[in-house]
């Protein structure tokens, strides 16, 4: 079983700093520049036994919990938060899910290569004109002989170019809303299944985002994830999980801006520098706090809902208020193109957007804390 031996949330920690910083560090200008990682980088997070965390070990997993997820996405996003991002839309969003929903059949066939780093995952719910309000999917399915047919289009795919598998959300009829909606399991290669383009991104340059067409794709019966139009289910309690990893990416980048905002301000000390350093570790302190809370409650079996909102929601929000601050701090070198802090700051400004948005965040918040009336759709 790849991964260290002891498998504490500490233990996974230094593991992954030790792989970010000798691997991830070296490269991290060049995969911004070129919006590319290295063509090695799945095999070598699958010898490091990252892509099985979190998973159970009957099933190809390598031990861990949410907590030691948290501490590992944390770490690779410090030196590359592309690195991370593929991990946690390949461990949250698409692995999880299938665990969690799948047939003992699926699970064989998906989840074990899955962890092992076999497979690469994918999850495609947004599209070309469908964002927050997930319920009005236009990508539609109609049922032929045993199995289904997709035809439509999804936007903004993490993975969505290399993935070996999607986790997919079609509609039988766009009118029927959230019980229309099924969730498939989508094979790259599978005719009709297509990348149409590949969008070129402000930040988390080098984490593929794509556009992905469906031409008449036939699935088999066996390609259904959980029941029949219960898909809005299986994508809604796979986000929940998705933002606890995506909070953790945020607060990577938050840590890496803050510990750049640091280095400038001990090189040309100034009492206004020692303030911005002073709230910025503040911030990072809660974002911080806000992440294990969600993902102790995870392992805890507590729901953990609100606790990965307020933690996605915040994350990204500190990732963003440091980078922007460390500017100021760096003063003129913040100024130039590709310099660290401007690219810490072009990564931090996408995580308010992926995996809901941080409008959406206080909506679920805000809903759980004041009760709306029955039948108010619940976007992500
Ligand atoms: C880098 C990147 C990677 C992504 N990866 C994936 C992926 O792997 N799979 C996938 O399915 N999707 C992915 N997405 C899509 C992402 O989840 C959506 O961008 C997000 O859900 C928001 O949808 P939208 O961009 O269409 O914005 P919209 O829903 O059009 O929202 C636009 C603005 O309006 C606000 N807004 C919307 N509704 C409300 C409301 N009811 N109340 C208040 N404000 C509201 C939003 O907060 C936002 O500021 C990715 C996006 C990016 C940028």
């Amino acid at each position: 079983m790849p991964g260290p031996s002891a498998t504490g949330a500490t233990t996974w920690r230094s593991h992954a700093r030790a792989f970010a910083e000798t691997r991830l560090a070296p490269i991290a200008e060049r995969v911004d520049r070129e919006d590319s990682l290295p063509s090695t980088i799945r095999s070598e997070l699958a010898a490091e036994g990252f892509f099985g965390l979190a998973i159970p070990g009957e099933w190809g997993g390598s031990g861990g919990d949410a907590q030691s997820t948290v501490a590992v996405l944390e770490e690779l996003a410090v030196h590359s938060p592309a690195v991370a991002v593929l991990l946690a839309v390949h461990l949250s969003v698409a692995t999880t899910p299938l665990l969690e929903w799948g047939t003992e059949e699926q699970r064989a066939t998906f989840v074990r290569p899955l962890a092992q780093g076999r497979l690469l995952g994918a999850f495609a719910l947004t599209e070309p004109s469908v964002g927050s309000d997930a319920a009005r999917l236009s990508t539609r399915y109609r049922r032929e002989d045993s199995g289904f047919v997709l035809d439509g289009a999804k936007m903004f795919i993490t993975n969505g170019g290399s993935a070996d598998i999607v986790l997919l959300f079609a509609t039988r009829d766009p009118g029927a809303g959230r019980g229309g909606i099924s969730a498939f399991v989508v094979p790259r290669g599978t005719q009709g299944f297509s990348v149409a383009q590949h969008l070129d991104k402000l930040g988390l340059r080098g984490s593929e985002t794509t556009e992905l067409v469906l031409d008449g794709v036939r699935l088999g019966p066996e390609h259904l994830l959980g029941p029949e139009g219960g898909g809005f289910q299986v994508a809604m309690q796979a986000l929940v999980g998705g933002r606890v990893g995506i909070a953790a990416c945020a607060l990577g980048v938050a840590r890496a801006a803050f510990e750049e905002m640091k280095a400038n301000a001990t090189a040309e000390p100034e009492d206004w520098k020692r303030s911005v350093v002073a709230r910025a570790f503040t911030e990072l302190s809660a974002a911080r706090s806000l992440v294990d809370a969600a993902a102790s409650r995870k392992d805890a079996g507590l729901p953990f809902e609100e606790a990965a909102s307020c933690a996605k929601l915040f994350a990204a929000r500190a990732a963003v208020e440091i980078a922007s601050r460390g500017l100021d701090v760096a003063g003129r070198r913040g100024a130039i193109a590709w310099s660290r802090p401007e690219r810490l700051l072009r990564d931090a400004r996408v995580f308010p957007i992926v995996e809901g948005t941080t409008e959406i965040q206080e909506l679920i918040l805000g809903r759980a804390l004041v009760p709306a009336p029955d039948g108010l759709p619940v976007a992500r």
